[in-house]
């Protein structure tokens, strides 16, 4: 199969424990709560990596990094991605489009949206303009709903690396 783009999806959902740090796309979100996680618990940032590596055939990130690798303890997840993207590209594949959602009872993250969109195309080695960044509520069903998770979703489009 010839194809000039690949596309990768990715998908995450962390419990959100009272005192902890609460990372979004690399953005720090001020809240009483934050992610659990054996990294920093990045939601965003793990779907966004797990979209590279479907994009480039390349597994997810459970395999790369098992939370049984003292590496990654608390690890900002931005080398998460960055070690995903490079591995991308050693297969010949680079960012050039994300799209993102975040859902998420509280805090509100209107505020935040800019910084996040930002903060991920950064990540991503993007033009802010090449991400897109959405955030929604679970309406108050279930447990994304009742406050205690955040969950994400990321697609990302890879191209053939510029020589
Ligand atoms: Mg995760």
């Amino acid at each position: 199969m010839s194809v000039g783009v690949r596309v990768g999806i990715g998908w995450d959902l962390h419990r959100l424990a009272p005192g902890r740090r609460f990372p979004l796309g690399g953005v720090e979100v001020p809240h009483s709560k934050g992610p659990e996680g054996h990294s920093d618990g990045d939601p965003l940032l793990h779907a966004v990596a797990d979209a590279v590596l479907g994009a480039a055939g390349l597994g997810d990130i459970g395999d790369r990094f098992p939370p049984t690798d003292p590496k990654w303890k608390g690890a900002d997840s931005r080398a998460l991605l960055k070690e995903c993207l490079a591995a991308a590209r050693a297969l010949g594949w680079a960012p050039a489009q994300a799209d993102c959602v975040v859902v998420l009872e509280q805090p509100k993250l209107g505020p935040h949206k800019d910084a996040i969109r930002k903060s991920v195309a950064t990540a991503l080695g993007l033009p802010g303009s090449a991400v897109n960044f959405k955030a929604k509520t679970a309406e108050g069903l279930g447990p994304v709903g009742a406050g205690d998770a955040v969950e994400a979703h990321a697609v990302v489009v890879l191209e053939p690396v510029r020589p």
